[in-house]
């Protein structure tokens, strides 16, 4: 007997969401990533990749990965507590932990195994998450599967922050039970900055493990791209530090810096670390050249900076609503969902990837573009995308021309 399709259900989903003209297939890039290139068959000027710093295509890491395909081989063939552990990804953590200027530093496939994986372990039940709410999808994972109970405070809200500190040192009390305070350090979809320096002392005073996500500011935000805790001279008082090799960095990869015992734990009990095959030699000698290219000159640093304010000042000037920004991310309010796709695709046609972000990524009512920009940009890219947001933007009415 022929029974349903028991995965009719999805169908139904699906539908729904493109009613609503707000399913897409991802663009697809022909050739390499940079600041110009072609999506889906068209040149564009690239706002979309957190290629931030341009190494994407950098010819010294693309020899460094065919040095290290022939040296090393193709792929680690092991877990790293097996036998997939090779020098050269012991290199690139002691180089890691030094530039962060931490004890130690283990890497992970990924940001997000390196999030998930570290408050998944080092948390349990019992113990109290204090996390913001706009923190990244990977800590609200390793949230969830820690199965330590999570408090959600309002964004970069610290007198929230504070009191749900104090309630969760009420009830840890007496249990023996551990508290975390959460947060990225740029935040992914407004390119605004943590305030580090706030919820540190407020995580000191009620004796929680202070950890901070840089995935957006590894390469982009502190000396030389050394990320948050730098910026704002915290060295030493943020327990946990995560950063991602997959963004400014150009290859793939995230990383906890901290103390030995730190990561001596995540060695012990890191679910990622300990079940999936570590990075093919390839994806790490990338990273070890790239880290090399920023400990060495900051250039590319500076050049990212003077794009983001040259484009963010371009865009406030235009008339655009760019919200809170404070980096090269920086997202055009549009608030309803559909304004932001059509703009989006509008300036898709003019030449310019600017991805668009709706619900459930960011909350209704707040739909918008994202721009990112990077250091690979050129003034006239810059320019050619800001023409086209003038030019589209009076067409739809979002700025008077
Ligand atoms: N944290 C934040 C804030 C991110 O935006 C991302 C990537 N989208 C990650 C972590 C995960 O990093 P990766 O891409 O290296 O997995």
């Amino acid at each position: 007997m022929e029974t349903a399709n028991p995965l009719a259900y999805l169908e139904q989903q699906l539908a729904e969401v493109r009613e609503k003209g707000l399913f897409h297939y991802p663009r697809v890039l022909s050739g390499e990533q940079r600041a110009r290139c072609v999506y889906d068959g068209r040149e564009v000027v690239n706002l979309s990749s957190n290629n931030y710093l341009g190494l994407t295509d950098h010819p010294e890491l693309k020899a460094a990965a065919v040095q290290a395909v022939e040296r090393y081989g193709a792929g680690s063939g092991a877990v790293r507590p097996i036998a997939g552990t090779m020098e050269i990804h012991v290199e690139l953590e002691m180089r890691l932990a030094r530039f962060k200027r931490t004890e130690a530093a283990l890497v992970f496939q990924s940001g997000f195994t390196a999030n998930a994986g570290t408050v998944s372990c080092i948390l349990g039940r019992g113990d109290v998450i204090v996390s913001d709410e706009l923190n990244h999808a990977s800590i609200i994972d390793g949230a969830r599967l820690s199965r330590a109970e999570i408090k959600i405070f309002p964004h970069k809200d610290v007198a929230a922050a504070r009191k749900l500190l104090a309630e969760a040192r009420e009830e840890v009390q007496g249990r023996g039970g551990h508290i975390l305070l959460i947060t990225d350090g740029v935040f992914s979809m407004d390119g605004d900055i943590a305030p580090l320096p706030d919820l540190v002392a407020a995580a000191r005073e009620y004796g929680a493990i202070m950890m901070v996500d840089d995935a957006h500011a590894s390469g982009v935000l502190g000396d030389h791209g050394r990320g948050t805790v730098d910026h704002f001279g915290l060295h030493g008082q943020v327990h946990i530090q995560v950063g991602t090799l997959s963004k400014a960095l150009g290859g793939l990869g995230g990383y906890v810096a901290g103390s030995r015992t730190l990561i001596d734990y995540l060695i012990l009990r890191a679910r990622p670390f300990l079940f999936s095959t570590s990075h093919p030699p390839a994806v790490t000698a990338v990273a070890l050249k790239a880290l090399e290219l920023l400990e060495e000159d900051d250039t590319l640093v500076k050049r990212l900076w003077n794009n983001t304010r040259y484009f963010r000042d371009g865009l406030a000037r235009l008339g655009y609503d760019v919200s809170t920004s404070q980096t090269p991310i920086i997202p055009v309010i549009v608030g309803e969902e559909k304004g932001a796709v059509q703009l989006s695709e509008l300036l898709f046609e003019e030449g310019v990837f600017a991805q668009s972000v709706v619900y459930p990524t960011v909350p209704r009512g707040k739909a918008r573009v994202r721009n990112i920009v990077t250091a690979g940009h050129t003034r006239a890219d810059l320019d050619q995308a800001l023409d086209a947001y003038a030019r589209v933007g009076t067409k739809l009415g979002l700025i008077r021309p």
